[in-house]
């Protein structure tokens, strides 16, 4: 070491060389770089608009696969190199088989598709004080105050007895009715809610949906008319009796679409995006692959929300269905260690959205170590909480094959986690996909207001996120150096 004071100019370079500097993502984007990035996210509010559940989601990623070529792996010939798995309308994957064979590995990206949300309860219709409404049991992480004194749709399914599907969507249509949950005027509010933590104040048992007021006209002291009146009324509409309420599986989301946030536009706003941002990306990253080297999944999983359990989660083993339908096509023989293997050698990434620095909660933020809003695709070694605790950490080899492979792409992509040690952190589908042995790590685009009604996501962490995708699908198995 010298002590020769640097000149300016030295300085510069030796930081240009040597320094990792996280930059806007706008900033690095040509004219044409930003059109393509606006592009896209008209794309996806469109979507965001049209797939509020799982199953709509589910349904909206099937169709444009189908439309793209790709065809059921059980209808399938064996010529089709383009395949779709649907499980139960709720979870879904789609494939591109590539050159080199199956044994050698596969690339995976898995982001979910439900969101958080409030579920009808099993017994929804009741009557109180001349005033209809349907109780709920809230679906994953909320806040419950978001939730009240807004309008709200109402999603789902409904089955009859003898199987007929009645699918439910209301509150989205101009001229639909919304529904909405009541919250206590400020006069009233000082003792029941004022003195309460701000998770107390509003208790999931009063998350009662408003749904009916006009009483059905009766002899005189009959029992609930309101709710005779609105059962009368699905039973015209659907042809439903209340025992079918049951046999359903109704969600409460924000009602409308997604919007354009900001004077210049630079955000979209919407419920959802966590994760269906991911969702998005991943199609498209998917479906415009064509013969790549190697055979490219995404998965569209359910119930990451509520801890990837149940035969849609990350936790069922389907994956290991859909190696078992590739190997088939592929032919050759199919060993009892085949699909173990395969997945052994696989690369994934667990595609998910993860918390953006938010200057008026930088105190639970690390500056240093957060997504930074614009800033472009965070790449996530661990998540977990309290000490790494249930996080899959990822492997620096793992994590240096994804970083040359982003580079090599031009990929604007920053490395964070969520939040400031023992105050964030969190889960992901991560470590459920690495039971199988492959490497994983997660990477997805950062989101203010995160798992609220309305989620705000930056354009250019969106189209980056596609970008870091389409990159991981197309990158050589041992790039050059
Ligand atoms: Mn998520
Ligand atoms: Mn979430």
């Amino acid at each position: 070491m010298t002590d020769k004071k640097l000149t300016k100019a030295e300085w510069g370079r030796l930081e240009k060389a040597l320094c990792r500097v996280r930059k806007p993502v706008w900033s690095l984007l040509t004219g044409v770089g930003r059109a393509q990035a606006m592009d896209f996210c008209e794309g996806y509010k469109a979507f965001l608009g049209e797939a509020k559940t799982e199953r709509e989601t589910v349904a909206w990623i099937d169709r444009t696969a189908r439309r793209h070529g790709f065809l059921p792996a059980d209808e399938a010939g064996s010529d089709t190199g383009r395949l779709l798995w649907n499980f139960r309308g709720k979870a879904a994957a789609l494939a591109v088989v590539g050159r080199r064979p199956l044994a050698r590995g596969v690339r995976i990206i898995a982001s979910h598709v439900d969101a958080p949300r409030l579920d009808l309860k099993q017994n929804p219709l009741y009557e109180d004080l001349n005033l209809a409404f349907l109780k709920t049991h809230y679906y994953g992480g909320i806040k419950k105050f978001q939730w009240v004194a807004r309008p709200l749709a109402l999603h789902g399914l409904v089955l009859k007895e003898d199987g007929t599907e009645v699918h439910v969507r209301i509150g989205e249509a101009a001229g639909d009715p919304v529904f909405t949950i009541n919250d206590i005027l400020p006069h009233l509010a000082s003792k029941i809610q004022g003195d309460k933590k701000l998770s107390e104040a509003v208790p999931a048992e009063k998350l009662n949906i408003l749904v009916g007021g006009l009483p059905l006209a009766g002899p005189d002291g009959s029992n609930n008319p309101i709710k005779l009146g609105l059962l009368k009324m699905l039973h015209e509409r659907y042809g439903l009796v209340e025992e079918d309420l049951i046999s359903a599986e109704l969600e409460i989301v924000p009602a409308g679409g997604a919007r354009d946030v900001g004077l210049d536009g630079a955000f979209v706003g919407a419920y959802g995006q966590d994760d269906r941002a991911c969702a998005y990306c991943s199609l498209w990253s998917v479906i415009e692959l064509e013969s790549p080297e190697t055979t490219a999944i995404a998965l569209f999983l359910d119930k990451e929300e509520i801890g990837s359990d149940g035969n849609t989660g990350a936790k069922s083993r389907f994956l290991e269905l859909i190696l078992y339908d590739l190997m088939r096509r592929a032919g050759g023989p199919l060993m009892p260690d085949s699909v173990v293997r395969t997945l052994w050698r696989s690369k994934a990434i667990s595609a998910d959205v993860t918390a953006g620095v938010d200057p008026d909660y930088i105190e639970v933020h690390e500056k240093g170590n957060d997504a930074l809003v614009g800033y472009g695709v965070c790449l996530t070694k661990y998540t977990g909480s309290r000490g790494k605790l249930q996080a899959n950490d990822a492997h620096a080899e793992y994590v240096n094959w994804v970083r040359r492979s982003w580079n090599r792409a031009a990929v604007v992509w920053q490395a964070g986690e969520l939040g400031k040690v023992d105050v964030g952190g969190g889960g992901t589908v991560a470590k459920y996909l690495a039971q199988h042995g492959l490497d994983i790590l997660d990477a997805g685009p950062p989101l203010l207001s995160m798992h609220s009604p309305f989620e705000v996501a930056h354009k250019a962490d969106v189209f980056m996120s596609y970008r870091a995708f389409q990159a991981f699908f197309s990158e050589k198995e041992t790039p050059e150096r």
